[in-house]
């Protein structure tokens, strides 16, 4: 029996982990579940889960959940805010934590749980870009191991099998393009929130969404690679393939390329993550070759999508630009999603903010100036363009 906490439970990815779980053969058990302020969807995972710790960062919502838990005679210790995740992260009962909370609040329950010695099955990208190089350091300190949950990842994590850098020659990431694959700046101009949200592909949360819409999405999985797999970005390419079959593939210095196909469902890498590798039953449909009639493959259009063009730029600078392009586009992306801004000025708020913080991004690279960064970036274009 492997006991887990899940960072974020209530959302896509907490959601399919519950699933996972669910399909596990009573294999693991979920000790502690955190939520930022989904009460009603957090009383349905106690009900059916019996989770000893619960965190809601929000804390009304915390104050609701314990009264729930008194109500109904549960044994539940009830956390709120920040403390909380952190606390939930790093439990002595449990040996991983899955973080599939969204955005760059997860850094630090994630280091927490580094230092508490818990293996990572990570989805919460942000972290990674923001502080990948710290991140990784400290897990390898501490002899933690980071399982990635992105299905790009997770793909290049099984073409990789023990192989390292000496062997690879190049990553290539895939992206399905998003719904706006093919389209010029034009049409861009007059899209809604609402067509931005629809991935032809992938059901998500609504800020990867967005992020998937921009392109934004593969320049963070571009970021997150760098360090998951430390490859230079020159050697990480991006293709476009809409399909979504081809999860990533591995391309060998002897020139073979290994890859990892399977059903675009987040089910699979979660599975293959919380197992740490292990092959277990089914749990997505299967492909069938005779029904895919054709895999393509386009180069990506970095002048239209200049997201992805900026995320190769900053990563590449380093240091704490990865703070400056991350939270502009959470920030920006929220403006659009309060409808305050307009698709494409998503790419522009973060190209500013970029030049705005320029004289920034080679203070010393450290947890404190990373959270530092990030509030002053944020708390800049909310004052611009809220
Ligand atoms: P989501 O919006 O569906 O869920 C986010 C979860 O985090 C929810 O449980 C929410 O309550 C919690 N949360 C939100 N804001 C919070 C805050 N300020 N403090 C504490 N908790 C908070 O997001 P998602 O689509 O599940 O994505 C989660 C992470 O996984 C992201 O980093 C995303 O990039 C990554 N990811 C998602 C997918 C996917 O298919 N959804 C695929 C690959 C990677
Ligand atoms: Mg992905």
């Amino acid at each position: 029996m492997k006991n887990i906490s899940i960072l974020g439970a209530t959302g896509s990815i907490g959601t399919q982990t519950l699933d996972v779980i669910r399909n596990s053969k009573d294999e693991i058990n979920l000790i502690g579940v955190t939520a930022n302020s989904s009460v009603d969807k957090i009383k349905d995972i106690i009900k059916e889960f019996n989770p000893k710790y619960v965190g809601m960062m929000d804390n009304e919502s915390a104050d609701k959940v314990n009264k729930f838990c008194i109500e109904n005679k549960l044994n539940i210790e009830v956390l709120s805010g920040l403390d909380g995740l952190e606390k939930i992260a790093s439990l002595d009962e449990i040996e991983m934590v899955v973080t599939s909370v969204v955005g760059m609040i997860g850094l630090k329950p994630t280091l927490k749980a580094i230092e508490a010695k818990k293996d990572i099955a990570l989805a919460n990208k942000e972290t990674l870009v923001v502080a990948g190089e710290l991140v990784m350091k400290r897990a390898k300190e501490m002899g933690v191991e980071i399982l990635p949950v992105d299905s790009e990842h997770s793909a290049i994590f099984q073409a990789l099998n023990g192989y390292t850098e000496k062997d690879v020659s190049k990553i290539i990431l895939t992206a399905s393009g998003g719904p706006f694959r093919g389209k010029d700046i034009d049409y861009l101009k007059n899209v809604t929130v609402k067509e931005a949200l629809k991935h032809p592909k992938w059901n998500m949360g609504q800020k990867i969404s967005i992020d998937s819409a921009t392109l934004m999405n593969k320049g963070l999985e571009v970021i997150e690679a760098h360090f998951l797999f430390d490859c230079p970005y020159e050697n990480i390419q991006v293709v476009v393939h809409p399909q979504s079959i081809v999860h990533s593939m591995v391309e060998y210095k002897d020139a073979s390329i290994i890859a990892q196909l399977g059903s675009a469902d987040m089910r699979l890498p979660i599975q293959y993550a919380i197992n740490k590798k292990e092959r277990k039953d089914q749990i997505a449909s299967r492909i069938n070759f005779y029904e895919i009639s054709q895999l393509t493959f386009e180069k990506p259009d970095l002048e239209t999508f200049k997201c992805l063009k900026l995320a190769y730029e900053v990563g590449a600078q380093g240091g704490l630009a990865p703070t400056i392009l991350n939270g502009a586009n959470e920030e920006a992306v929220a403006l659009l999603l309060e409808e305050k801004i307009k698709f494409l000025q998503i790419g522009d708020i973060i190209e500013d903010s970029l030049k705005y913080f320029n004289d920034e991004k080679n203070k010393e690279l450290t947890i404190e100036n990373i959270v530092e960064l990030d509030r002053k970036v944020r708390e800049y274009i909310r004052g611009r363009w809220n």
